[in-house]
């Protein structure tokens, strides 16, 4: 079982809590896009779920690799890498471990997810029908995620102890 104070970062919405481990907000931290000239940072979250599917980790993400592009407002991942990282951790944890979802960027304060990015969600979602999937959005001030709700791509709520990362 994972270890509760390792994962800082809580967000629940309609009875699913998903949990963030303290390394990846750490990582997420680092990808702020606080210089001028930053571009999106950007990946896949990789972590396991409880029997019931109802609490959710988010242990490991990918970073932007050779083979991806990006520029301030967008990004296109496209390398390999991304893939084979899942397959890698589902493989070593024996399916524990497996693609829960994505995380980028914005150069914005409190990001909002655009209209886009909601599209992009729901295509993950199509291709991953058994799970929850959720999408981080990192601000240069707050981060957000998001996951579907009905038929809609909702807010979670925050409710770990860290207000902003
Ligand atoms: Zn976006």
């Amino acid at each position: 079982m994972p270890v509760p104070s390792e994962y800082p970062m809580q967000y629940e919405l309609n009875g699913v809590r998903v949990n963030i481990h303290e390394r990846v907000r750490m990582q997420l931290h680092d990808f702020r896009q606080i210089d001028l000239d930053s571009f999106e940072g950007f990946g896949v979250l990789v972590g396991s779920k409880s029997t019931t599917a109802k609490e959710y980790w988010i242990d490991k993400i990918t970073t932007p690799m050779p083979d991806d592009s990006a520029t301030r407002y967008t990004f296109l991942m496209k390398d390999a890498g991304h893939q084979q990282l899942i397959d890698r951790c589902f493989e070593e944890s024996q399916g524990e471990e497996v693609y829960l979802g994505t995380w980028h960027t914005h150069p914005q304060q409190v990001p909002v997810a655009s209209q886009d990015d909601k599209l992009d969600f729901f295509r993950c979602i199509a291709r991953n029908m058994n799970r929850n999937l959720f999408f981080i959005v990192v601000g240069t001030e707050q981060t957000k995620i998001y996951m579907k709700k009905g038929s809609r791509i909702k807010l979670m709520e925050m409710t770990g102890d860290i207000r902003a990362t």
